[in-house]
Parts: structure tokens; sequence; C-alpha cells
């Protein structure tokens, strides 16, 4: 699978690729990346990637020549125009990160991890002209609902969520079949006062987990963890995921 990231500040991926799950897809050949510099298909002396607003107000907006073009070359195609806007392929998305844009979650990192490639648009200052979003984007997606200073966080965010359902990126294929918004965390069998408690639909957060020591400042792992009784640790789990999802995420209990 291939990642291709637009930037106008390409050193800022320097640090996040070279660690932990996302280094070690990379040096396992399960990913790629390319970091492109919009500023590559600027043609003037500055360089200049972004202009005023039409209709006035504050910032400044990247402009669609240096995008739609950095996109192109990338695909060794043309996106074509008005009068003639050529077709998709389906195994490659287009990706605005915008905070206007559909929200990112488990279900889109599942979706975005089957195909061949990801080329993410990262804006900066107010934003992308709109036309970006409407002709060129296959999609545009935000990160969650709060406003950041340029896209190149949300896209490493994006990055590392799909690179890690990539079969064999993680050490541990079950990591992430048995993790908070997992289908399998969704259809765990319920006893029937759980399902009484509203939770046969929906999706559950991840069950607390506990390492060593077995107390600690007087803080106890409860006790069931430690009994070695997979039967009983099991419906622990299930209870305390259940307990946590109500707790912090109630809407995702609501979910069909
Ligand atoms: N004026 C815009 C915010 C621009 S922030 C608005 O009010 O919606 C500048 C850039 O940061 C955006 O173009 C986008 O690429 C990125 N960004 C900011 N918040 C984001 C979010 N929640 N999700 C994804 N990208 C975001």
């Amino acid at each position: 699978m291939r990642f291709d990231l637009i930037t106008i500040f390409p050193e800022f991926f320097a640090g996040p690729l070279e660690h932990g799950i996302v280094h070690r897809a990379r040096e396992a050949g399960l990913i790629h990346t390319h970091i492109q510099d919009l500023r590559e298909f600027t043609k003037d002396r500055h360089r200049t990637v972004d202009d005023r607003p039409f209709g006035g107000g504050e910032g400044m907006v990247l402009k669609p020549e240096p995008l739609f073009e950095a996109v192109e070359s990338l695909l060794g195609r043309s996106i074509g125009d008005a009068s003639e806007q050529n077709g998709k392929d389906p195994s490659t998305a287009i990706v605005l990160m915008s905070a206007a844009g559909r929200l990112f979650d488990q279900e889109a990192a599942r979706r975005y991890s089957q195909l061949e490639r990801i080329i993410l648009i990262c804006g900066r200052y107010e934003g992308v002209d709109e036309r970006v979003a409407e002709h060129l984007a296959t999609e545009e997606i935000s990160i969650g609902d709060f406003v950041l200073s340029g896209g190149e966080l949300p896209a490493l965010l994006v990055m590392d969520a799909v690179t890690r359902l990539i079969p064999g990126a993680l050490g541990n294929e079950a990591s992430s079949q048995n993790e908070s918004f997992s289908s399998s965390m969704a259809s765990v069998p319920f006893s029937p006062l759980q399902a009484k408690q509203g939770a046969t639909n929906g999706m559950l957060l991840d069950f607390p987990h506990y390492t060593r020591p077995a107390e600690y400042r007087g803080w106890k792992v409860p006790e069931i963890l430690i009994g070695g009784n997979h039967a009983e640790v099991a419906k622990w789990r299930r209870a305390a995921a259940l307990e946590k999802t109500r707790r912090n995420r109630p809407d995702l209990l609501s979910r069909g």
C-alpha cells in the first residue's frame, strides 16, 4: 500500500514515520510513504501556494492549481476539467484533510486498508479552495470536532490507523481484531442481563488492561484476572468493557 502526503511542510513527517509500527511496516515493505512538497508545483519565484479569499475575510486559502497538479503528477494522469472530468480509480483514495469533512472512524480506516493507494492532502491557513474538495478529492475527512492549524497531524493519524490494519503490520494479528471499535468487540455474546441493559447492538470500547505489579501503591488488579479462569476472565472483560463504554461513550451503545 502506498501513502502520498501532500504538504507545505515536508520536514514535519520525519519523526513520525520513523517510529513504532509505521516504521516497521515501511521497513518490511508493507507500506510505502512518499512526502510531496506542494511548493514543487508552484511556478513563481516566491513559490506561492496561497492567496486571499474571494468575498473577503480573514486569512489565506490554498490555491487549487498546485494541488491539482501535485495529484496529477503523482497519479501520472489528468483529472480533467469542468467540461470533461476523468473517471476515478476505485483502488485509490484522494483524501482532503478538513475540519469540515466527514468524521474519520475505525470503519473508514478498515475501508482504506483495502486500498492500494491513499493520497492525503494537508490543508493550512484558512483551508483549501473548495474546488479541491469538489473535483479533486474523492473524500473530505475530519479527525474530530476541533480545529487544528494544519492537515499534517490528521494525515499522520489516518496513516497510523490504516497501517496497523494491514495484515502483517502488527506483531500479533489478534490485536487489531479485539480492540476498541472492532466488530468482534461488538459481537461478543452478552449475558441476558447485559442484553437487557441495552448492549445488544452498538460497539464497545476495549476492556481495561493490567500488568505487574499486582498491587501498586495499594491499588490492586481485579482478583479475577489473576486467578487464571479463562471463562471468568472473559466474562469480567465483557462487563468491564460495557461499563467503560457506558461511562465514556454511551453514544456507541445506541449505534446499530
Ligand atoms: N477554516 C477551516 C479550518 C482550517 S484549519 C474551518 O473552519 O473548517 C487548516 C487546515 O487544517 C485545514 O485545511 C485542514 O487540512 C486541517 N484541519 C484542521 N482541523 C482538522 C480536523 N479536525 N480534521 C482534519 N483536518 C483538519
